[in-house]
């Protein structure tokens, strides 16, 4: 497999077959007796009965071992295929969806994410580490027992480029950050609010891409989510993910959540260099959530502008009468 970049829309494109499985097994992949045979690269808790496991990923689009150089092709770029993919499983239990877990379960998680990524963020190979779930056959998940996944890769994603830009340029004008209006906006309208728990909030953003988007963001400037800041109390963000989850699930038979944390500093080359002096106060961590709504699957459908017929001020306000408690 290689990494091809589109020098037009800056895009990185993994081409290539992955590699085969084997014989597909009716069983679940992510069962413990099965899991527990192989390495684990992290086990929460430390002691006894672990609630959360990481394993390598079992087909990975990345590997640790290759050609990191980046080569040229003519005029494109291409570069091997190198990073890492590990895949999280959630729960030892087969049926128990991230919903259903109690608060402190959920902020096992969060944990587990967050030490993933400092870990491989000790790779100054790795410029950007992405943590994602997909829960439920229209997200595409790749196994129905719960999980989330996450890769090292030695670029920046384009959608994390576009994001560091425009803080950057906000910046660099107002000296604020964008991420701070944005709650402080928000907070003041109330409007596209679903939830506060404690310093964190969970919103429809002003421009939601699909129907439900929400976005949970801390209260607090913070532009590690691997490092929250002292006095900060996870759970409360354990707790409003699991109540937000339990709202998006009434509406929505699928999701995508996707961590945006920022970029590995310790390789000061390349795309992003120049970039780092205001990094820690121009970008600010957060969780976006984007649901699969069925009968409104055509707004995927239209890629060059997106079409949402859902006014996220209709989806926080319907959000919102619904019970997080069930
Ligand atoms: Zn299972
Ligand atoms: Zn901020
Ligand atoms: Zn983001």
């Amino acid at each position: 497999m290689e990494l091809r970049k589109d020098p037009i829309t800056q895009s990185w494109v993994i081409l290539g077959q992955r590699e085969a499985l084997g014989e597909v097994s009716a069983e679940c992949a992510l069962e413990p007796a099965k899991i527990e045979k192989l390495p684990a690269i992290l086990n929460w808790p430390a002691e006894g009965a672990w609630q959360v496991r990481v394993l390598p990923h079992p087909e990975p689009l990345y590997h640790i071992e290759g050609e990191s150089a980046r080569l040229a092709e003519g005029m494109y770029d291409k570069m091997g295929a190198v990073g890492a993919h590990e895949v999280v499983v959630e729960t030892p239990l087969h049926d128990k969806r991230m919903s259903q877990f109690s608060d402190k379960e959920i902020e096992g998680v969060l944990w587990v994410w967050g030490a993933r990524i400092a870990d491989l963020k000790k790779d100054a190979r790795f410029k950007y580490i992405s943590v994602f779930k997909n829960q439920g056959a229209l997200a595409g998940e790749e196994w129905s027992h719960a999980h989330s996944q996450v890769t090292a890769t030695i670029f920046v994603p384009r959608r994390i480029k576009y994001e560091l830009n425009s803080a950057h340029e906000w910046f660099k004008d107002k000296e604020r950050c964008i991420f701070c209006d944005t709650v402080r906006q928000e907070e003041k309208q109330g409007k596209r609010m679903v939830e506060v728990q404690g310093d964190y909030y969970a919103l429809c953003p002003y421009a939601s891409l699909v129907p439900y988007e929400t976005w949970l963001l801390h209260r607090r400037h913070n532009h590690l989510f691997e490092q929250p800041r002292p006095g900060s109390n996870r759970r409360q963000l354990a707790a409003l993910l699991g109540r937000v989850l339990r709202r998006l699930e009434k509406v929505a038979p699928a999701f995508h959540l996707v961590v945006h944390t920022s970029p590995n500093t310790r390789n000061k080359k390349g795309e992003l260099s120049g970039y780092w002096k205001t990094l820690p106060d121009d970008y600010h961590w957060h969780i976006e959530i984007l649901p699969i709504v069925e009968r409104r699957s055509k707004s995927y459908s239209i890629k060059e502008v997106y079409f949402n017929a859902e006014l996220p001020e209709q989806a926080a306000a319907n959000l919102r009468a619904l019970d997080p408690n069930s």
